[in-house]
C-alpha cells in the first residue's frame, strides 16, 4: 500500500496536513541549519517529512503505525537519508537517540497524547535544542499562558519553569485530512540551559504545582494544606490568601525550593 492509500486511524490521532503553505510556514519557523539533527515525531504520510528531507538531506522519524513504515521507507528512496524508528515515542530514549549531540524535535503531534509527549521530551531536555510542535490551540494557549487568566495552570508553570514557550501561529481545521474538531497552533519550546533552571527538587516542585492548581478556586492556604504551610509561604513573600493563578512561575519555584520535606 502507498502513503496516499493509507486509511486514517483515529486512535492514533491521525489528522494529516494537507495544506502545503502551512507546511512551508512550519519549515520556515524551524529553519533547519546544515549539520543539525532533526527528529520528527509522527511523520504520518510524510506531509512535513518529505519537504524537510528534500531541504535538509537527512531526518529521523519516530512512527508507531506499522502500516506507514514500509511506505515511508519506499517514498524516501532517492529523496534523502530517512532513519525510521518504529516505536511508541513515549518508549523512545531521546537522550540515547541524540547520542553525543543534541537534537531538534519537530512534529504534528497526536493530540490525544500531546501532554505525555511534552513531559517525556522534558525528561530528555538536556539532549534537545528546541521543539516545534503542532498541538491543539487550546493546549498551546495553556502552555504559553501568563499568570492571571483561565489558561494559566499546571501545564504553564511546569513547562515554563524548564523552558521558554512561544506560541507561533494558528492553523485551522481545514488544513488537515480529516479535519480535527478544533483549531491547532504551532508552538516553539526552548529548554532552558541547566544553569538557568532554578528548581532544586523537581519532584517537590511538581507536587507543589499539582496541589496548588488541583483546587484552583481555593486559596493557597487551603489548596496547599499538607504540602506547604502558611508560614512557609509568608517566609518567601507569598500571600496564603492568594490563588494559584495569581502566582508567577518564579513564586512557585521559590516556594518549592524553600520547603523541607514536611512542608515547613
Ligand atoms: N506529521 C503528519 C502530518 O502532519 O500529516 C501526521 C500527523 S498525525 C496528527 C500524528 C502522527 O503521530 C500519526 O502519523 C500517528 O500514527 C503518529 N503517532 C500516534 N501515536 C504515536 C506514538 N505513540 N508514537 C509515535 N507516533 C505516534
Amino acid at each position: 500500500m502507498s502513503l496516499s492509500e493509507h486509511r486514517h486511524k483515529k486512535a492514533l490521532g491521525q489528522h494529516f496536513l494537507a495544506d502545503t503553505e502551512v507546511v512551508e510556514r512550519i519549515i520556515r519557523a524551524i529553519d533547519p541549519k546544515p549539520g543539525e539533527r532533526l527528529v520528527e515525531i509522527g511523520p504520518g504520510a510524510g506531509a512535513m517529512t518529505f519537504p524537510l528531507l528534500r531541504r535538509h538531506g537527512a531526518l529521523t522519524v519516530i512512527e508507531f503505525d506499522r502500516d506507514l513504515i514500509a511506505p515511508l521507507r519506499a517514498a524516501a528512496e532517492g529523496v534523502g537519508a530517512l532513519e525510521i524508528v518504529h516505536r511508541d515515542v513515549l518508549q523512545v530514549d531521546l537522550t540515547a537517540l541524540a547520542g553525543e549531540g543534541r537534537i531538534r524535535l519537530v512534529g504534528n503531534l497526536p493530540y490525544n497524547i500531546s501532554s505525555p509527549i511534552l513531559f517525556h521530551a522534558l525528561e530528555h531536555a538536556g539532549s534537545i535544542i528546541d521543539m516545534h510542535f503542532m498541538l491543539q490551540k487550546e493546549v498551546v494557549d495553556r502552555m504559553a499562558a501568563a499568570p492571571g487568566g483561565k489558561d494559566y495552570g499546571r501545564l504553564s508553570v511546569m513547562l515554563q519553569a524548564y523552558c521558554r514557550v512561544e506560541a507561533l501561529f494558528v492553523v485551522p481545521p481545514d488544513a488537515f485530512r480529516p479535519p480535527p474538531k478544533v483549531d491547532s497552533a504551532i508552538v516553539r519550546v526552548l529548554p532552558r540551559a541547566a544553569g538557568e533552571i532554578a528548581v532544586v527538587d523537581r519532584a517537590r516542585f511538581a507536587a507543589v504545582v499539582k496541589a496548588a492548581f488541583g483546587q484552583r478556586r481555593k486559596t493557597l492556604r487551603n489548596a496547599l494544606s499538607g504540602v506547604a504551610d502558611a508560614a512557609a509561604m509568608q517566609a518567601v513573600g507569598i500571600d496564603p490568601g492568594a490563588r494559584a493563578e495569581q502566582l508567577a512561575v518564579a513564586d512557585f519555584v521559590r516556594l518549592a525550593n524553600s520547603l523541607d520535606a514536611d512542608g515547613t
